[in-house]
Formats: C-alpha cells, structure tokens, sequence
C-alpha cells in the first residue's frame, strides 16, 4: 500500500493498492506489444504526439501543479512552473529529435560507413519525489520520440502524479502501454531488472539507491544510467557581482525547499568578500516567506516528509557541535523546516561532507582562489557548480578544474534540455537531455558496406 500525504499538514491525499507480481508480468508484457507497435510509426508521428503531450501540459498546468504540491508539498508556482518546463522541453526535443537521430556518416573508404540509432525496447525508469514530474520527463521525452517504451517506478510517495504521468502521454496521443506506472517497492524491483525485457535502468535518486540498482543492472548486463546526489559548490570570488552572487545563492538554495540535486550546498567564498556576503544573504533570506504552499506569497513550502526534516536538523546539530554557528533560522515543526544558516563550516563538518537535502545553507571561507577551487572539489559528489567571478578568462580557466558535471558561472546552476546534464563521481554516469541524453539507450550501430 502506498500513502499520499500533504507534507504541510499531514492530511492523506490518496492510498494506493501495490501492484501484484501478476500485475507487473501483465505491465511488461504490454510494454514489449507496445514497443513493436511503435516501430510501425514514424518519427514525425512520434513528434506531433509529443506536441500534443506539451499542449496538455500547459492547459492542465494547474491541475497537475496542484497534484504536485497535494504530494510532495512544494509552492504551486513552482509546481506550476515544473509543468511547463515539461512542455517547453518535449517541444524542443519534437523540433531537434530529427536531426539527434539522423545517421552520423564516417569516412572510411568503403562504399558506405555510417552510425544508425536505433531503440532497444523498454526502460525501467526508478525516479525521485522532489521534481516529479521534471525527472520524469526528462528521462521520457526523448525515449519515446526515439522508438523505446517507458515503465516508470516512481517514488512510494507521489504515486497520484505516477498514475498521472501514465495517462498523459495517452493523452498526448501516444498509443496505448507505450509508458505505464509500475505502483511496486524497491524491494521488488530486482526482478524487474533481470527480465529480458527490460534493455536498460536509469535511476534518479540517492547515492545508496544508485549503488543498488547499478549493481543489479551490472550483474544482469543492462545499460544503466545514474542520475544521484550532489553537494555542488557555489564558489564566490572577491570580483564577483556581490548583490547577484547573493539573491543566486538564495535562490540555488532555497527553491524546492532546497531538495533539489543541484541546489547550490555548499558556498564557498573568498576570504576579503565573505563578510559582504554573509550580510546580503541574511537579509535576503529573512525577506523569504515559509508557509502554506497554495498561497501565491509563499517562497519556501514544508519538506517533503517529517523524517526528511528530522534527518537534516541533525545534520545541522552535528555540524553545530562541531564549531559551526548558526545564525538564523533552523526550528523544525512538522515537515517545515524555517530557512537555515550556518557560518564557519569547514570539511570534516556534516554539512560539508554531506549532502543536506533542505533548506540549510553553509557558508565556508577560502582564504584564495586555489583554496576555493581545492575546497569545491573535495567532495565524493561531482554533479554540478556555479562559480562568480567577472574576469571571463579566469572563468575559462577554472570551470576546468572544478570536478563535476558542469559549471554554470555568474548564474543559477540548472537543467535544461539543450545542454547535458548529469554527474562523475558518486553523482552517477551517463548524461540526460541535449544529444548525449538523446542516445544514452539506443544502439548506436556502424553500418559498412563494401
Ligand atoms: P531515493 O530514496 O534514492 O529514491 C529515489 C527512487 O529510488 C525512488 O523511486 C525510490 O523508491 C527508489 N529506490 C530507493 N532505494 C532503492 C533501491 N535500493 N533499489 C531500487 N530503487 C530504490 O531518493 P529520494 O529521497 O527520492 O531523492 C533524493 C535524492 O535524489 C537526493 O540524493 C538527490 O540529490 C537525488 N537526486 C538526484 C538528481 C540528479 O539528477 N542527479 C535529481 C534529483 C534527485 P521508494 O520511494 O519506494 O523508496
């Protein structure tokens, strides 16, 4: 049985019936009909469903946006805004997907020579509760306009916006089982990995989760991709734009309530600056409203569930007793969890060392550049960086040093479906979105003919 339940006031939204081992075979065998079904239609096809899947989106963008916030418990405008990421990438992929497919010629001296994509059959996708519709979507836009079929275990608490999910690409005209909700546990999903039908896993989680499943999907010979955790770095140098670097910050921080993957957990700053910019964040954030996430002031929702809440106080505690100080914010009630700062945190702390997933942010000074970079990047995580600074050439310079999936500089470390996203370390492998998301679980056969 899996429960819904309103994060800011513990009320049940729904209960949903786990589904039996004859429910997940029946899924399965669906998914495998409908994955040969899909290779009678063509690309264009594939691609106007996918519009018609982004249309709606938008027209129900406030239905879903709800559902959203009724699951896990962020503001609707950000809910809102997840939706309609949603649609503005399946439209971008449905005008680029032609050329990311078309053959990669190679010159090699025989009559032809060419790379060919082609799809595999079903994925298993096992993603995350905090942007639940966006992970989703990112994984199943360009599986399904590339000929694969989708089965999606989705996080016990959201299963509303799983069944939701389901009934959207048939919505957008996608036939039949050509993406379906699996309502099961984790502990059911090693079976589910070992089936032949299954062509590959991508899982979007924690570190441990991604241990598990990349472990099941090596012992069983199965493409995996890993999306995990992060601890990314929000390094500011004394050149920085000072007011921007801190309003980012916030924002990097404290949007989703701060359970994002990429939030900005760790600000690094440059000694001569750190004073400046410890002051402009604390007024920001105490200009931050906490509360119900319906209403349309509201800036930072509850966490996602009280466990959550109660996991990262002690985080803050742990990183207290070991000499940090806390200089606003940090009274759990519930799920609400009021916006955090901690100042003189150094490695070896919690806060440092791991990840914190909410609303806390820390603050590390580095007493130069290369301490910066040196603290940046002692982490076991690699996903992302936002790195200030406005000298362009050092910006260059440094985003290639700084280990992780990418750096954003002078902006808000984030996805977007034109350039790739993913992580090294344990943050995971292989990439989402752009061309490199596009061909993860295809097979890129060569084609040479003499
Ligand atoms: P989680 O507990 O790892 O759960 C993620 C998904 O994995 C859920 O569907 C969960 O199912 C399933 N799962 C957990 N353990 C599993 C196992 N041993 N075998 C198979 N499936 C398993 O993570 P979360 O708390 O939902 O999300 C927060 C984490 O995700 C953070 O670490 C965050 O950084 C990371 N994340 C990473 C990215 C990225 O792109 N790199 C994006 C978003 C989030 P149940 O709910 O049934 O346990």
């Amino acid at each position: 049985m899996f429960k819904s339940i309103y994060p800011f006031n513990g009320e049940t939204v729904a209960e949903y019936q786990s589904y039996s081992p004859a429910q997940v075979e029946a899924r399965l065998a669906r998914a495998a009909q409908a994955y040969t079904a899909l290779q009678q239609t063509t690309l264009e096809q594939r691609c106007n469903w996918m519009r018609a899947t982004a249309q709606h989106l938008k027209d129900k963008a406030t239905a879903y946006g709800t559902l959203i916030t009724r699951e896990m418990g962020k503001t609707l405008k950000e809910a809102k805004a997840e939706v309609n990421k949603c649609a503005d990438s399946a439209l971008f992929y449905a005008d680029h997907a032609a050329e990311m497919l078309e053959p990669r010629i190679i010159t090699t001296g025989a009559r032809a020579s060419y790379v060919h994509y082609e799809p595999k059959g079903t994925i298993l996708a096992i993603m995350p509760w905090n942007f639940p519709f966006w992970q989703v979507f990112r994984f199943a836009i360009p599986n399904l306009l590339a000929g694969n079929t989708g089965v999606l275990k989705h996080a016990s608490n959201v299963s509303g916006c799983a069944l939701a999910l389901e009934a959207i690409f048939r919505e957008g005209g996608f036939p039949e089982h050509t993406f379906q909700a699996l309502l099961v546990s984790s502990d059911h999903i090693a079976p589910i990995i070992a089936d032949a039908r299954i062509q590959g896993v991508t899982l979007t989680g924690s570190t441990p989760a991604g241990r598990s499943v990349g472990a099941l999907a090596g012992k069983y010979i199965k493409k995996s991709v890993l999306e995990l955790g992060g601890s990314d770095p929000f390094i500011v140098l004394r050149d920085a734009d000072l007011d921007k670097a801190a309003a980012t910050a916030v924002q990097g921080r404290m949007q989703n309530a701060g359970q994002s993957c990429i939030a900005a957990k760790r600000w690094i700053v440059e000694a001569p600056v750190v004073e400046a910019f410890t002051a402009k964040v604390k007024t920001i954030l105490a200009q931050k409203v906490q509360g119900d996430p319906f209403h349309e002031q509201t800036d930072i929702g509850p966490m996602a569930r009280p466990d959550l809440a109660e996991g990262l106080k002690k985080q803050m505690d742990q990183t207290i007793a070991a000499g940090a100080h806390l200089d606003m914010g940090g009274a759990v009630n519930g799920c609400n969890f009021t916006p955090a700062l901690l100042t003189g945190v150094h490695p070896g702390m919690v806060a440092f060392s791991e990840e914190t997933f909410g609303p806390l942010a820390v603050i590390t000074a580095a007493a130069t550049e290369q301490e910066a970079i040196a603290l940046a990047n002692d982490s076991q995580f690699g996903l992302g960086a936002s790195l200030w600074t406005q000298d362009f050439e050092k910006a260059r310079h440094l985003a290639t040093k700084i280990q992780s999936g990418s750096v954003f500089v002078n902006t808000l470390m984030r996805s977007d479906a034109r350039v790739p996203f993913g992580g090294i370390k344990e943050s995971g492998y292989g990439r989402e979105l752009s061309l490199e998301g596009m061909h993860e679980f295809l097979n890129v056969k060569t084609v040479w003919i003499e």
